[in-house]
């Protein structure tokens, strides 16, 4: 019997093992809608409390936590500055334009913006009302696009002084701020207190079956709150998933750090494959993203599917993300199935 391909196509692809199955078997619930599970609300007061934020709200995925930014801190009309790429923009589905109306803006380039490409992009109101003034300025760290390569928490203060000098409210989508934290050596803090909301992510490189974390003021939460149950976000006794994230918050942390070893490994070693060329400064997480010279992506993923797993991501692009599901053995395989296509 032939080993299942290594399945590198994202982090979001790991599966529970046995003790969160029985921290989640164990989890002590309630109904939620009615504010009355006790594991959420523990997770919500972890998650507060490691961001630094005054409240939390549980939500089940990513893009409901950026939809749930998006509408509460903008009106329909309003434009949102976000990097190239940005998952909110390219990758949720459009939610942002058919459910908060709103319309995005690019500044920058591969990802990240400057203070001064930001200002750029920032429209104020004008008097014969032609403009689609900014309502929210939003930075993805990692960022997933860009080869999951981090802001640091100096440029993002830039950023942030002048989203406070012009008052505009500023987001994280943070789905990998857990990553950002452990490339840096800081807490996520370092960034998540210099901005108005984030939304972290439990259910990727943490290894959770589902669920993300959408921080900010109290106002704010309670705000988003109930446009969560307007969306169908309300969830009931949502204690057995919220155990997950507690979970993973406790125990599976520094293994992050074991991801980005093996990313920095695999990136290293296709780098020196023919036919494909690799931007090494980006690979600073657990993305591993290189462009394919002598075949489209499609082709390249298709000729490496059966020993190992990895998308297109881009016109000439592929994508390999590291993630808790896949141990040292794995890469080499993985490593061993580039290397067989690069000769032939
Ligand atoms: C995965 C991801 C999200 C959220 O995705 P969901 O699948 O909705 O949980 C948001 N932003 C980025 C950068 C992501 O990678």
């Amino acid at each position: 019997m032939p080993s299942p391909p290594v399945d590198l196509r994202s982090d979001t692809v790991t599966r529970p093992g046995p003790e969160m199955r029985r921290a989640m078997a164990a989890a002590e619930v309630g109904d939620d809608v009615l504010g009355e599970d006790p594991t959420v609300q523990r997770l919500e007061a972890e998650v507060a409390e490691r961001l630094g934020h005054e409240a939390a709200l549980f939500v089940p995925s990513g893009t409901m936590g950026n939809l749930l930014a998006l509408l509460s801190w903008c009106r329909p009309g309003d434009e949102v500055v976000v990097g190239e790429g940005a998952h909110s923009y390219t990758s949720e589905s459009g939610g942002g334009a058919a459910l908060a109306g709103v319309q995005f803006t690019v500044a920058g380039r591969g990802g990240f913006f400057s203070p001064a490409e930001l200002a750029a992009r920032i429209t104020t109101e004008e008097p014969h009302g032609h403009t689609a003034p900014t309502g929210l300025v939003m930075v993805e760290n990692t960022h997933n696009r860009g080869g999951g390569k981090v802001m640091s928490p100096a440029d993002f203060a830039a950023l942030s002084e002048v989203c406070s000098a012009r008052d505009l409210p500023l987001h994280i989508d943070g789905a990998r701020l857990w990553n950002a934290a452990m490339a840096s050596g800081l807490d996520p803090s370092a960034w998540s207190t210099l901005a108005d909301s984030v939304t972290v992510c439990l259910s990727k490189g943490l290894g959770a079956p589902a669920g993300s974390v959408l921080c900010g003021d109290a106002a704010f939460i309670k705000h988003a709150h109930r446009r969560r149950k307007m969306l169908g976000g309300g969830m009931r006794q949502a204690g057995i998933l919220a155990a997950a994230g507690l979970y993973a918050l406790a125990n599976h942390l520094p293994d992050l750090a074991l991801d980005h070893a093996r990313a920095a490994r695999l990136a290293q070693a296709v780098s020196l494959l023919p036919g494909i060329e690799i931007d090494l400064a980006t690979v600073q997480t657990n993305i591993v993203i290189f462009t394919v010279t002598d075949r489209s992506p499609a082709e390249y993923c298709a000729a490496v599917a059966p020993q190992v797993r990895v998308l297109p991501f881009g016109p000439r692009q592929v994508r390999a993300v590291l993630h808790r599901d896949v141990d040292d053995a794995q890469v080499d395989r993985a490593i061993g199935a580039f290397t067989r296509l690069a000769e032939v």
